[in-house]
């Protein structure tokens, strides 16, 4: 594996690549590398010829700087750890390499960024998302780019960004990978105390709780939500948000019908979890299809 920190030094590397017909394939991070990050790499690593793990952390899409100041690094181990699975490119360029003093360009997708994580983190956190993503599509051109389920609302708003430019990617959304207990990892794991790590296993049964819901025949949303919230409130959790949407639009549904996102996000002591369960119904045969699930 070689690392690279300039698009000058990763470019040439990319061109003879493609010049050969291989397929390029993209896992964009902020590193701290668990299982979730690792599953997406053997899943690059399974279907291309040629994997290249971006390792930024993004300071354009932290809302709250005391989140950006902690968050966790450790390259050498990241390095070792994509190194063990195979990627042929760690492309961790400095925070000049991506935002020149000058630099001055936003991509926003309207829409699908207000509600939920644009609610709660602001108008600035897609934003900061959707430019690096852009600019790392056009730095590394890969053929297909992998993202976590586990950022439902990032990964809707890529596919749309990939699709209302015209980007000639594949956006491929894997499954959430979440510890024994049910927990969905997160770099930010790391910050909770025992307590709060017991606390934040709630959020995982509030969606158990909807998809119980659904597989007994429940379709109203008010209902569902309400036996989710129930959990929450037990563990004393005043959730930023939990919400059940359409897969595509991110709009508030009343009934679980077709493909539907049950959400939520919360706050544990100083820090922020999300997580999801991707509900899907046909007709009176619900099936939930709760990604990655113990
Ligand atoms: P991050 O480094 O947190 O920006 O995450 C990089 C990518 O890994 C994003 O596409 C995330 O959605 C994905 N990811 C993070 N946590 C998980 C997880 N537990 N399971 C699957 N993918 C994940």
């Amino acid at each position: 594996m070689i690392t690279i920190r300039t698009v000058d030094e990763l470019r040439p590397l990319i061109a003879e690549h493609r010049r050969a017909g291989r397929v390029i394939g993209l896992v964009p991070t902020m590193g701290a590398f668990h299982d979730g990050h690792l599953s997406l790499m053997r899943q690059a690593r399974d279907q291309c010829d040629v994997v290249v793990v971006w390792l930024f952390v993004n300071p354009a899409q932290f809302n709250d700087r005391g989140d950006l100041a902690v968050y966790p690094r450790d390259e050498a181990r990241d390095a070792a750890l994509a190194q063990e699975i195979g990627v042929d490119y760690l492309f961790a360029p400095p925070t000049e390499e991506v935002y020149p003093p000058d630099f001055s360009t936003t991509v926003a997708v309207g829409g699908l960024t207000e509600p939920l994580e644009g609610e709660h983190r602001g108008r600035s956190h897609f934003d900061g998302v959707t430019t690096v993503v852009t600019k790392m599509f056009n730095m590394v051109a890969p053929d297909v780019a992998y993202f976590g389920q586990k950022d439902a609302q990032q990964a809707v708003v890529v596919q749309r960004l990939v699709r209302d430019l015209n980007m000639p990617i594949r956006i491929e959304v894997c499954d959430t990978v979440r510890e024994p207990d049910g927990l969905a990892m997160s770099s930010r794991n790391v910050h909770l105390s025992p307590e709060e790590r017991r606390s934040a296993l709630a959020l995982h049964r509030a969606l158990d709780a909807i998809d119980a819901g659904v597989a007994r025949g429940l379709r109203e949303a008010a209902a569902l939500l309400s036996e989710a919230r129930a959990e929450l409130e037990a563990a004393q959790i005043e959730p930023d948000y939990l919400a059940l949407v359409s897969a595509d639009t991110l709009t508030p549904v009343a009934q679980v019908e077709g493909d539907v996102l049950a959400l939520v996000a919360a706050r544990l002591g100083e820090t922020r979890l999300i997580d999801n369960h991707r509900l899907i119904t046909a007709g009176a045969a619900a099936s939930a299809m709760n990604n990655g699930r113990p």
